[in-house]
């Protein structure tokens, strides 16, 4: 089953991510895409209590060379593999 990427965002300099602002919106944080991360086989989007949403790649359990929490954007990744057909 195929999912369609979620409008996160990335705030830096942590690997939080909040839904897409109102693009109406004046208050609006500026942002940058998580890149790779978005369309990997390996990320997994963690929820915290408070409503944040972050980024964990779960390369990062068998290879000590990839971040728990990636800096975002990824735009290079030798893990990478896209999700999905
Ligand atoms: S393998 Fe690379 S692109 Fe995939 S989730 Fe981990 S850091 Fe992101």
């Amino acid at each position: 089953m195929h999912v369609p990427p979620l409008p996160w965002v990335f705030h830096h300099p942590s690997s939080r991510l909040q839904p897409m602002p109102d693009p109406s919106s004046s208050r609006r944080p500026p942002s940058v895409a998580a890149g790779l991360c978005e369309t990997c086989h390996h990320r997994r989007l963690v929820p915290n209590t408070r409503g944040s949403v972050f980024s964990l790649c779960m390369l990062s359990r068998t290879d000590p060379s990839y971040p728990r929490y990636p800096r975002l954007p990824v735009l290079a990744c030798p893990g990478y593999e896209r999700t999905g057909p």
